[in-house]
Parts: C-alpha cells; sequence; structure tokens
C-alpha cells in the first residue's frame, strides 16, 4: 500500500516573493555582509522584543556561547540544562569550559522539571539554560523566584520559541538572556541565524566584540582585541530574509495555532485512551506551536522507527523526533552519564515523534496526517 499524495515533510520553509525579491536586490547591492540590513533587522527585533537589547549573529548555537561568555561562564561553573534538546544546548557549555548538569524533565510539558532543577543545584552553580521543547515556555514566574533565590543567570535556549507567550508576554521580552534560532526549520528562518535579547547596553557592546574577533574600532584607523572573539556575524542577506519573515511572523503563528487547534479536533478526545499514545499539551495562548509532537505507545524495541517508516512508505508522510536525549550520547557518557539517571527524558526521547506542522500546510494536510497516525497505531 502506497499513498499517491504528494510528499508532506515535518517541516518547510515558506518565503514571500517580496523577500525573495529583497535578496535579490541585496545580492545587487554591492553589500553582501552585516551593513544597513543588520542594522534594520536588529532594530525591528528590539521593537519586537519590548525595547530590549537585540544583537544577530550566524547561529542559535553561537547566540547561547555569546551569552554564556557574556555571562563570565566557564572552567569550575555549573550550568544546568535539560536533556530532551538538540545537542547545541549541552555543546555551548563543554564549548566555554562549564560543566553541563541535567536536570530531568516533566513527562507532560517535557520541560525541564523545576523541582528536579531546584534538586540539582550545588554552590557551583553558575546559571540555568531551559529549553522552550515546540514552543512551550516553562512557568517562567517560578524559572525566575528560583534563579533569583540562587542568584544565578537565565540563559533561555529560546530556539523554538519565537512568538512564544507566557502570561501575556512574549519570551523575550522579559527576563535574562533570551537565544532564538532562525534556522530554516524554525518559525521565523533567515537560512542559518539566531538573535540575543539581554538586559543592558554593555551585554550588546559585548555580544558586537565576541561576534566579530573581540574587535573595537575608534576613530578611522583604530582597532584593538581585547577578548578572544569569533567570526558569528549575521549577513545582510540573511538579515533581509529575517525582515521577510518578520513581517509576516504574526499570521504564521495564528495559522500555526489553528493547525494545532485542527489536530486536537481530528484526533479527537478517545485517541489518546484508544492507543495509548500522548498528545502534548493544549497550550494555546501560550505555545508558538513549532512542532507537534507526539509520544507513541511503548511496544517495544523499534517502536519509532518502525511509525516512521510506515507513515513514509504507506502514507508517504515525513516526522522527525526531538529529541534523542543528550547525556546518552558518546561524548556525554564519557563525562559519566548513564542509562537511568534521567528516566523521563530518556522514555520522551525514545518515543517522541514531530508531526508535520509549517506555515504552508492545509487543514486538509492535518485530516491526512491524522488519518495515517490512527491507521498505523490501531
Ligand atoms: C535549533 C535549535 C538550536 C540550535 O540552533 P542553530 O541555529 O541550529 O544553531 C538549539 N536549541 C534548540 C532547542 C533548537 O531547536
Amino acid at each position: 500500500m502506497t499513498s499517491s499524495l504528494p510528499f508532506l515533510p515535518f517541516s518547510r520553509p515558506t518565503i514571500d516573493e517580496e523577500t525573495i525579491a529583497a535578496v535579490a536586490q541585496v545580492l545587487r547591492s554591492g553589500w553582501l555582509t552585516s551593513g544597513p540590513k543588520v542594522q534594520a533587522f536588529e532594530a525591528q527585533l528590539s521593537e519586537y522584543f519590548g525595547g530590549r537589547h537585540v544583537r544577530t549573529f550566524n547561529s542559535g548555537t553561537c547566540t547561547m556561547e555569546i551569552a554564556l561568555r557574556i555571562a563570565g561562564i566557564g572552567p569550575g561553573d555549573e550550568v544546568i540544562t535539560t536533556p530532551l534538546s538538540w545537542p547545541a544546548t549541552a555543546n555551548v557549555i563543554l564549548a566555554v569550559g562549564a560543566t553541563p548538569v541535567f536536570a530531568d524533565v516533566d513527562p507532560l510539558t517535557r520541560n525541564l522539571d523545576l523541582v528536579k532543577v531546584r534538586a540539582a543545584i550545588t554552590p557551583a552553580t553558575r546559571a540555568l539554560l531551559p529549553v522552550y521543547l515546540s514552543g512551550l515556555p516553562l512557568d517562567m514566574e517560578a524559572l525566575y523566584a528560583l534563579a533569583l533565590e540562587h542568584g544565578l543567570r537565565v540563559i533561555e535556549d529560546a530556539a523554538q520559541a519565537f512568538g512564544s507567550v507566557w502570561d501575556g508576554r512574549r519570551i523575550g521580552a522579559f527576563g535574562d538572556f533570551a537565544s532564538f534560532s532562525f534556522q530554516a526549520n524554525k518559525n521565523l528562518t533567515t537560512g542559518e541565524g539566531g538573535c540575543l535579547v539581554m538586559t543592558n547596553a554593555e551585554e550588546a557592546r559585548l555580544a558586537e566584540k565576541y561576534r566579530l574577533q573581540g574587535v573595537t574600532r575608534s576613530g578611522v584607523d583604530g582597532i584593538d582585541v581585547d577578548v578572544l572573539g569569533g567570526k558569528w556575524n549575521m549577513t545582510d542577506i540573511a538579515a533581509t530574509i529575517g525582515l521577510g519573515q518578520l513581517a509576516t511572523i504574526d499570521d504564521v503563528t495564528a495559522h500555526r495555532e489553528q493547525l494545532a487547534r485542527h489536530y486536537f479536533a481530528c484526533f479527537g478526545a478517545e485517541f489518546e485512551a484508544a492507543t495509548g499514545a500522548q498528545l502534548p499539551l493544549p497550550a494555546f495562548g501560550s505555545s508558538n506551536w513549532h512542532l507537534f509532537q507526539i509520544i507513541l505507545p511503548d511496544r517495544g524495541p523499534g517502536t519509532r522507527a518502525a511509525f516512521m517508516r510506515r507513515l513514509q512508505e504507506e502514507h508517504n508522510i515525513g516526522t522527525g523526533f526531538h529529541y534523542a536525549p543528550i547525556h546518552l550520547f558518546t561524548l556525554y557518557r564519557e563525562r559519566g552519564f548513564k542509562e537511568g539517571m534521567f528516566p523521563v527524558a530518556e522514555r520522551i526521547g525514545r518515543l517522541t515523534v514531530t508531526l508535520p506542522l509549517f506555515a504552508a500546510m492545509t487543514l486538509a494536510d492535518v485530516e491526512r496526517v491524522v488519518g495515517a497516525v490512527k491507521q498505523v497505531l490501531t
């Protein structure tokens, strides 16, 4: 049995014709690297985040690494994060020479469990690095109360949370550092890229240094390097894509929410009991619906691979898995992590599947996916 319908991927970027024309103009302009478009994009992002300081970079990964550097985190410091994320989240902690400490996730939100985070705090803890998986924020009041109580910085890995909201306020518009990714699958893309929202002008100045070799310029020909920076600046080509995406992000978020609502309606109230699968939390009004993830019923080793293969081969539907637990990768096992340490993240990491959800999808596409999932699971 194979589907005659076109392939439906789990994610696909949408770039409108105005944006394509604007990129063509940049290509003809004689200025490709960081310039007026980056400045304009940063100004609009700052406005979007309530006037806070924003700087752009060429990935969400280096954005988090730079936040750690600005916070002065390095060797001897512990940073608490979730094992259920893309490797970047923990890799950046290693990259600055600090020690990643994992805490398990909550089975319903699939985000850091703040009770477990509290238990993981030691005198060496310097920062919390929470992830808003699929665009669902943590309880931000509880997160910041815990950070304040222990004098910790917070570097929010908000890579997936552009357009997410907590208690009526945009993620990034309040708090400490908020790091966003503009990688191609994210709700707002620049091809590759990221931005960091910061608290004050001094941090923004440091961010500018770290993203370009630590250079400070003065006068006509003055130049100095006083910190070790990297090559992390965004191009005007990428910023132009970002400007086009930012103009439509509210509509995109609204459409994603409509698709998510349709997923819940089509799965129906009896889906979980009938199949043993688990839907995401219906977090309307806070999630930006970056991903729509279900947890499969455990049918032994190979459960997820078999499910993904059948959706692909019998229904021509692509799926993803976000994520395999970071602590079980070789690099982290070598640092003493092993199975059984974070059982909730390990179970979700084994059984989570990401269903298609992207800006150009239709309600009919959702119906097609739900029909296929029900057929495979029952
Ligand atoms: C995408 C993503 C990153 C990394 O962002 P890049 O732009 O690919 O470097 C980090 N953390 C999470 C949770 C992500 O989804």
